[in-house]
């Protein structure tokens, strides 16, 4: 099955959505800032990764072009909240695949992870 990586400074967040991945199958690993998410990636090469933005120790859109430098295939999607769209348009140039707007909606989430990995 897909590896998803999910990061997010919020244990709750990964908590709810590493229940829902692992519920319809996938295999979950959790990193809680942009630093962790990196090392992750590297360790793991998951399939697709759910990127939260807001962290502390590197940010989401740091760890985003850090992990796109490793492997410019990596297929990442951003974890947004409203009012963030000026960073929105620079994870675009960074090359974020898909966006989902917190917080966020089950089918969302199944449906961008399904986008990712087609
Ligand atoms: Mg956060």
């Amino acid at each position: 099955m897909p590896k998803i990586l999910i990061v997010d400074d919020a244990q709750f967040m990964r908590m709810r959505c590493g229940k829902l991945l692992e519920k319809y199958g996938y295999e979950v690993v959790e990193a809680e800032n942009g630093r962790q998410a990196v090392e992750r990636y590297r360790e793991c090469r998951p399939d697709a990764v759910l990127m939260d933005i807001t962290m502390p120790e590197m940010d989401g859109l740091e760890a985003l072009r850090e992990i796109r430098k490793m492997d410019p295939a990596a297929r990442v999607a951003m974890l947004t909240a409203l009012g963030q769209q000026g960073v929105v348009i620079e994870a675009i140039k960074a090359g974020a695949k898909d966006f989902i707007v917190k917080p966020f909606e089950q089918e969302r989430v199944l449906e961008s992870l399904r986008k990712l990995l087609s």
